[in-house]
């Protein structure tokens, strides 16, 4: 076996009928190409037997070192717990119900050993079986991402391998709300992408409601680009200028004697600067909110059990988070 270490880092919720074939298969994986690896799995709050399959699956599975949530905190707060606690020279991130073909393991390792790439990134090379709502849905989030950012992340997954260097740059980020995939992007470093087909997944079905989607979406874009508040000043301008040409106007017909009831502008213009206004004031809320939240510096999680870590290690949590101290 290698001397290296690497941290396999799983996110679980709800999983209890797919996570102990995940776990034996991702092992038996990396047990045939000579991986040396840590297993650190994260409960992310799980109300059905998940937790339990997992401390039985500790005397099949040597090395597997767990973490349970005291409720659902969600899938990114479960990737900050796994990546606090990894000791590895990598940390290999994937999910559990093995929509992420745990065959390209061997080969994301190798990139990083051999050519010495500090981020291997899998990239779906389509995005598997959605709906069309669902695919547009998605589609219109990266790009405005994109646009908001200029981070591209279309195709990017969770499903990655960091460098203990890039784990380190990323504790360093001491925000409350993460989100993941963009901070990866931000950190740098040399990064390898290689293409992977999105599996079907065998059990259960995706653990993530529109709800969540849209409240994963909406903090992507606030926590990567101020832009959207540029646009309040943007409209102001507009209207501002559209105003003066209209005040124009209106005095115009005033002082030549044929201003006729107006009746139909007042309300049109009612109709369009209080959507404005109420637009602009949404974002601004959404970011005072967002400030609000961060403030606050309240951990990203609570633990309320763990297996086989000790106690400094069970409790780390918001490690980097600078404000608290000041
Ligand atoms: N997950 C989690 N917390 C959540 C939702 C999901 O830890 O609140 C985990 C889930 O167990 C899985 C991974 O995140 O390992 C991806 O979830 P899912 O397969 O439901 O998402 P999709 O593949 O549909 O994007
Ligand atoms: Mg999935």
């Amino acid at each position: 076996m290698d001397k290296f270490l690497v941290s396999i880092i799983i996110p679980v919720y709800n999983e209890a009928q797919q996570i102990r074939e995940s776990l034996l298969k991702i092992d038996g994986l990396l047990k045939k190409s000579g991986i040396n690896r840590e297993f650190i799995l994260v409960d992310d709050g799980s109300r059905d037997d998940t937790w339990r399959i997992i401390t039985e699956a500790n005397s099949e599975i040597p090395g597997l070192r767990a973490i349970r949530f005291s409720r659902n905190f969600g899938k990114e707060a479960a990737l900050c717990a796994g990546l606090e606690r990894a000791n590895g020279d990598a940390c290999l991130i994937i999910d559990a119900d093995l929509q992420h073909p745990p065959e390209l393991i061997p080969e994301m390792v190798r990139l990083w050993r051999e050519e010495g790439f500090e981020i291997v990134e899998a990239v779906k090379a389509s995005r598997g079986k959605e709906s069309f709502l669902h695919k547009l849905c998605a589609v219109s989030f990266y790009r405005i991402l994109r646009m908001f950012s200029g981070i591209d992340l279309d195709k990017a997954s969770d499903f990655k391998l960091l460098d203990a260097k890039v784990v380190a740059a990323w504790r360093e980020m001491g925000e409350r709300n993460t989100f993941f995939r963009g901070m990866v992007a931000w950190v740098g470093f040399k990064s390898a992408v290689i293409p992977f087909e999105v599996g079907q997944r065998t059990h259960g079905s995706s653990k993530w409601s529109n709800l969540k989607l849209i409240k994963l979406a909406v903090n992507a874009i606030t926590s990567f680009s101020s832009l959207p508040l540029q646009v309040v000043t943007f409209l102001g301008v507009v209207f501002f200028i559209g105003s003066i040409i209209l005040g124009a106007q209106t005095l115009y017909m005033k002082f030549s004697g044929i201003a006729v009831s107006g009746f139909t502008t007042v309300i049109l213009l009612q109709l369009i600067i209080g959507g404005c206004l109420m637009i602009c004031l949404g974002i601004i809320g959404t970011y005072i909110a967002k400030i609000f939240d961060e403030v606050k510096g309240r951990p990203r999680y609570i633990v309320s059990e763990t297996l086989n870590l000790n106690q400094e290690a069970a409790s780390r949590s918001n490690a980097g988070v600078k404000y608290r101290t000041v």
